[in-house]
């Protein structure tokens, strides 16, 4: 099958001829229909400080994506063949503290599809069937099936806040940045104020409905961008923060930013250390402060399902692009040059669910669906 595969350490992928995954026990084979470019990804093509460290090549990329379910192992009870899914990305292992504790987004085992494991930027991709996400097909096509995952981490970093009737400020326009105002938006949120750096992000944050953006290199430096929020906010701090971007600047701005005994969650991920003046820009302005990472599992992807199939958030118009797989290259440069939001590959045919010939499990799996719960 094809697969995009960091093939030795160092930058770049190659496009390689590799065997379809083989299924264990408790495991399901895949045919990616499509599957979505993300951030993470770029940093493994560039081979950054993070990558070199964390990366084991060879390794087949991508952690975003939706699919057929052609094969399944042994020991797999709730999902079967012709089923259409996507997958937290996150496999976890199931008997640590946080795990058994409701945490499994924080679990120290977790190895990360396409990162740590064969991912799904392939013909076929195999993961154990505990991470499985049950898809309907009519009402979310392939192209928004795979936005679920990263539009979980928006779900998990926004709705950890009552944002009705509250002033919202979302600093950092990526792709997490521009669901997170169309989540702020669906969720009554009074205003929303967004800033970056990129006039396509900002852009595409009116069209995801925030009130007023800011190009943030048009203001300058120091407490400019805090300046801006109290401006647009009627005078006053926002209520909550929400920094998307990771930049010291940024995180410097959203505790200035907010008002007193406002809230911020911080999810954009710095490079390096960030100074941050607690006395003054947490204490004694009382802040609640909460640091984030990833997406609750499952509780998130339920929210995230329903968002989506309800039309409270359209994430269409950040679909920059869709390319076949063959063009991934071209989808890497067009991504980090700034110049997209999402870029969705298109892999298999939608529907198709033949086996990939000499598949072996699974023959003659019955077609059950796997539980859908729907509130
Ligand atoms: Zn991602
Ligand atoms: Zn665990």
């Amino acid at each position: 099958m094809k697969a995009v595969r960091k093939a030795a350490p160092g930058p770049g992928f190659e496009m390689e001829d590799i065997p379809v995954p083989e299924v264990g026990p408790g495991e399901v084979l895949i045919k990616v229909e499509a599957a979505s470019l993300c951030g993470t990804d770029i940093h493994i093509w560039k081979w950054d400080e993070w990558s070199a460290q964390r990366v084991t090549p060879p390794l087949t990329v991508g952690h975003e994506f939706a699919g057929a379910v052609v094969e399944v192992g042994e020991r797999v009870e709730h999902v079967a063949v012709g089923d259409y899914v996507s997958a937290e990305s996150h496999v976890t292992c199931g008997m640590c503290f946080q795990c058994r504790t409701g945490q499994a987004h924080m679990c120290p085992r977790t190895e990360i599809l396409g990162v740590d494991r064969d991912g799904a930027f392939a013909e076929y991709v195999a993961l154990p069937e505990k991470v499985i996400w049950q898809n309907d097909r009519e009402k979310m096509p392939p192209e928004i099936a795979t936005l679920q995952e990263p539009f979980g981490n928006a779900v998990f970093a926004a709705l950890a806040h009552d944002l009705a009737g509250q002033s919202v400020a979302v600093l950092g326009c990526g792709p997490i940045g521009l669901f997170s105002i169309g989540i702020a938006r669906a969720s009554g949120a009074s205003r929303v104020l967004a800033v970056d750096l990129n006039a396509l992000r900002l852009s595409l944050a009116s069209t995801m409905g925030a009130d007023a953006v800011l190009n943030a290199a048009e203001v300058g430096e120091g407490d400019a961008v805090a300046g801006w929020l109290a401006e647009a906010n009627d005078g006053f701090g926002v209520d909550v923060v929400l920094e998307m971007s990771g930049a010291a600047s940024a995180v410097d701005a959203a505790l200035k930013g907010v008002r007193n005994g406002g809230r911020v969650t911080l999810f954009g991920i710095p490079s390096k250390p960030v100074t941050i003046d607690v006395a003054e820009s947490m204490i004694f302005k009382n802040l609640t402060v909460l640091a984030l990472n990833g997406r609750r599992i499952f509780d998130t992807w339920y929210r995230t399902r329903w968002i989506l199939e309800s039309g409270l958030v359209d994430v269409r118009p950040l679909i920059t692009k869709e390319m076949p797989l063959d063009d991934f290259h071209k989808a890497l440069e067009l991504l980090a040059s700034g110049q997209a939001s999402k870029i969705v590959l298109r892999v298999g045919q939608g529907g198709e669910t033949a086996k990939p010939s000499g598949a072996a499990h699974g023959e003659g799996a019955p077609n059950i669906r796997g539980q859908v719960v729907h509130r």
